[in-house]
């Protein structure tokens, strides 16, 4: 191939030698792409259609050793790298502009050992990869509420979903992992081994290195208890508030989501979703209250199965639509929060947008708040505006919107955002992003100076290495 020019970590860009392009593709098992490749376009695209980043080599690992060549490549040319698990973070950090994205997804074998109750997946599945295999012996374990997220970015930023109540956050029930470091390593990480590296993989995101797979703690789940009820919006400010005192007062067995949204019909409503995991009947009981509230729009709570709740947003969130996110943790949600919610979805730009709250779960609160590096355990739950369009033409306006509801959302919570849901430091600043981490912080930058110390590993919610 022709040298090739190539954006670096020093910023300065450097031009690879054709030779040493083919060398790095021949030693590889999966393909390695660059711009005049057929299929460049398509591997180069993410979930949202606002990403439009050209890496100038794309390695499509098969395995681990494709990863272990890619980041041995990438540091000694000192490449800016990114890392693609399922390619669905909302800012779109698994893309970078003139470098090496290393694409795991490729890489989305599930492997279940029932009699464990454990399961390993490759570092490019998605929740629907996982879930499908795991439910096909009745099991489960937190996962994140939309199917087609990897499994990859919301476990390494803690991971919110629907069986948290229970078991506590996806990185509460991850076990162990297979890691490439910066220099190329391999390392295990679990409890016994390489411990600190755990604790900061379970919340510090993708900072320390490319996790080729993921081994999951298993849980009986069957068919669930669950759905949304609909209420008109005319009711939204009750209806919030239902949903703040329910939350309050759940039992570990359900979680729960509040969202205003525009449903099918093109009307808005205010929702209340639960997954309610034990028995039926005492489930039941729970959510009466949900019913009690004006006579709903809709109530479509119902024995499910899981792996169909894992589907319920779907289709709200298409692939390739044009996506803007703000979210933040929050302790309680008070009369001002909810007025301004409502105020400001009455006046989004996008029928297609909606706001929510989406609850931490019970037991991902009891964890302490330092036992792993994902620190916001104190937080009821997380507030999100999801900003959704077609037309580019309306970037500006909905942009707008979502940094307008974050502003006036901002003095009522604790000030961090999720990780998962910040993206790069030109974008979101250096302060959101340490506050992002809160109390851990430092302890995540040592582990960077160890791991990480010529922060290889930047394209994402940037811990910085002072060694
Ligand atoms: C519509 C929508 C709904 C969501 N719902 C939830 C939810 O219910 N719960 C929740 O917790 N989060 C949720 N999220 C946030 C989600 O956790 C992040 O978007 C996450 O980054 C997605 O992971 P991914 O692997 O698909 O990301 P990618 O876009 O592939 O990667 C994002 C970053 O994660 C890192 N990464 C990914 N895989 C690996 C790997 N194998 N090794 C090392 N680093 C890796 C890299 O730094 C990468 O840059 C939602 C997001 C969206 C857009």
């Amino acid at each position: 191939m022709t040298d090739l020019r190539v954006a670096t970590i020093t910023g300065e860009g450097a031009t690879l030698d054709g030779a040493a392009v083919d060398g790095f593709r021949d030693s590889l098992r999966g393909p390695l792409l660059s711009s005049s490749d057929a299929g460049y376009d398509e591997t180069r695209k993410v979930w949202n259609g606002m990403i439009d980043r050209r890496p100038a080599l794309i390695a499509r690992c098969a395995g681990l050793a494709d990863v272990v060549a890619a980041v041995r490549f990438a540091r000694s040319r000192e490449l800016l790298v990114s890392v693609r698990g399922g390619g669905h973070n909302a800012p779109g950090v698994a893309v970078c502009e003139g470098g090496l994205m290393i694409d795991l997804a490729g890489m989305r074998g599930v492997r279940v050992d029932p009699a464990q109750r454990t399961a390993r997946a490759e570092g490019g599945a998605t929740w629907a990869d996982f879930d499908r295999e795991t439910q096909a012996f009745g099991l489960a374990t937190t996962g994140g509420a939309i199917s087609n997220t990897g499994i990859g970015g919301l476990t390494l930023g803690g991971g919110l979903g629907w069986l948290a109540g229970k078991y506590g956050l996806v990185c509460d029930n991850l076990l162990s992992v297979d890691l490439v470091t910066a220099d190329g390593t391999v390392l295990v990480a679990s409890a016994t081994e390489n411990a600190d590296l755990f604790w900061g993989l379970r919340g510090g995101g993708g900072n320390f290195g490319v996790v080729t797979s993921f081994e999951y703690r298993l849980h009986p789940v069957g068919p669930v208890l669950a759905g949304p009820v609909l209420y008109p919006f005319a009711k939204a400010r009750d209806a919030l508030t239902l949903y703040r005192d329910f939350a309050g007062s759940i039992p570990d067995e359900v979680n729960t989501l509040g969202e205003l949204l525009t449903a099918p019909d093109g009307n808005p409503v205010a929702a209340i979703a639960v997954c309610y995991n034990g028995s039926h009947e005492a489930g039941e009981k729970v959510i009466r209250p949900l019913r009690a509230l004006v006579p709903p729009l809709a109530d479509e709570i119902a024995p499910t199965p899981y792996c169909k709740i894992q589907t319920l947003f779907d289709e709200a969130f298409v692939r390739g639509r044009r996506y803007y996110f703000k979210s933040n943790f929050t302790r309680r949600i008070s009369d001002e929060m909810i007025d301004t919610l409502v105020e400001h979805f009455r006046v989004a730009p996008s029928p297609m947008s909606m706001v929510y709250f989406q609850q931490l779960g019970k037991a991902a609160n009891r964890v302490g708040a330092t036992a792993t590096a994902f620190s916001h355990r104190d937080a009821l739950c997380e507030w999100g505006c999801d900003a959704v369009w077609l037309d580019p033409a309306e970037d500006a306006a909905n942009i707008r919107w979502a940094r307008e509801v974050a502003e006036a959302m901002r003095p009522f919570t604790t000030g961090s955002d999720y990780v998962n849901h910040i993206g790069l430091e030109a974008e979101e600043g250096t302060d959101r992003i340490k506050a992002a981490f809160g109390a851990n912080y430092d302890r995540l930058v040592t582990l960077k100076n160890r791991y990480d110390p010529t922060n290889l590993f930047r394209h994402n919610q940037n811990i910085k290495p002072t060694a």
